[in-house]
C-alpha cells in the first residue's frame, strides 16, 4: 500500500504542501478546522471540522488508513498539535510538523516578550497610547481590559459586529505586507507600540522591520508550548522525510 497522508492545514505552508503533493500525485487529504467562511480551495481532497479530540483523531487515522500525518497548522494552534502528537503515538503513525521558524529580535529591536495574550494585555497598563494590534479577530476583546488606548486593528475581513473597544480604527487588509507599506501605516496612524504573535514567516514580518525603522517597541507574544516532534521548515523537507 502506498502513502496516504493527512495534512492538518490552515496555513500558507499547508497550502504549498498540498500543491506539491498534487503535482507529485501523492494520495493525501487536507484538513481544515472550519474557522473561516470560505477556505482557500485545495488541489487535493479536503475535509472540514474538528475530529473530536485525541480519540476522534486516532479513530480517523485508523478508519482512513492514514500512513503519515503532517501537522502544518499555525504555531499558535497548540491544541491541534498536541492532539496530533498523542493520536499518532497511539496509532503508531509517523508525525512530522511543517512550520516556519520563529522570528528573533535583531539589533535595534525593543521587544517585550510575553507568554500569552493575557500577559500582552497586562503589559498595556500604562498611559494612553496608540497601539497596533496585529493579532487577528479572535483576540480583540481581551484588550477591552485596557480601555485607555486607541487600538488600530488590522483584520482580514470587516468584522460583522464592531469590536468592543471604546477607541479603535479597523483596517481591512490581507497580507503579505511590505516594509514600506507598514512603515507608512504606522506613521499615518501615529502608532506608539505594536502587539503581535511570534508567528514567523516572511509575509507578516514587514511590521517588525517597520517597528525597527521607527524605533517602536513591540509586545511579542511567544509561541505556546508545542510537542517535541520532528519538524521541518520547507515543503522539500517534507518529501525528504517521506523518502526516509
Ligand atoms: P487549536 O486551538 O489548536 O484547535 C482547537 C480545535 O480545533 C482542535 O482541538 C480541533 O478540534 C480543531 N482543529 C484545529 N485545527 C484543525 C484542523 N486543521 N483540522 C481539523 N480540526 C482542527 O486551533 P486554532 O488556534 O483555533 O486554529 C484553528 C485553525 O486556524 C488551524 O487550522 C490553524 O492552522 C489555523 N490558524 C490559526 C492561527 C492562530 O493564530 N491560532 C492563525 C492562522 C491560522 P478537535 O479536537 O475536535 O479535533
Amino acid at each position: 500500500m502506498g502513502a496516504n497522508l493527512l495534512v492538518l492545514g490552515g496555513t500558507t505552508e499547508a497550502s504549498a504542501l498540498a500543491r506539491a503533493l498534487a503535482v507529485r500525485g501523492v494520495q493525501a487529504t487536507f484538513s481544515y478546522a472550519g474557522r473561516v467562511d470560505t477556505p482557500r480551495a485545495q488541489p487535493i481532497p479536503h475535509r472540514v471540522g474538528g475530529f473530536g479530540g485525541v480519540d476522534g483523531l486516532a479513530r480517523y487515522i485508523a478508519e482512513h488508513n492514514i500512513s503519515h500525518v503532517i501537522d502544518a497548522t499555525h504555531p499558535f494552534a497548540a491544541q491541534m498539535s498536541w492532539n496530533a502528537f498523542h493520536a499518532c503515538r497511539a496509532e503508531a503513525v509517523p508525525l512530522l510538523a511543517l512550520t516556519r521558524p520563529p522570528w528573533a529580535a535583531q539589533a535595534g529591536d525593543t521587544w517585550h516578550h510575553v507568554p500569552d495574550m493575557d500577559a500582552a494585555v497586562a503589559t498595556l497598563n500604562g498611559p494612553a497610547e496608540r497601539v497596533m494590534l496585529a493579532l487577528g479577530r479572535l483576540h480583540m476583546e481581551a484588550f477591552a481590559a485596557q480601555t485607555q488606548h486607541h487600538y488600530v486593528l488590522r483584520l482580514v475581513d470587516t468584522p460583522k459586529t464592531p469590536p468592543a473597544l471604546p477607541h479603535h480604527t479597523v483596517i481591512v487588509a490581507r497580507g503579505p505586507f511590505t516594509i514600506d507599506g507598514d512603515t507608512a501605516l504606522f506613521t499615518e496612524h501615529a502608532i506608539d507600540r505594536v502587539v503581535c504573535k511570534n508567528a514567523g514567516g516572511a509575509g507578516a514580518e514587514a511590521k517588525l522591520h517597520a517597528a525597527r525603522a521607527l524605533g517602536l517597541p513591540v509586545v511579542m507574544i511567544d509561541r505556546p508550548e508545542l510537542p517535541d516532534r520532528e519538524t521541518v521548515a520547507t515543503v522539500d523537507g517534507v518529501f525528504e522525510w517521506l523518502e526516509q
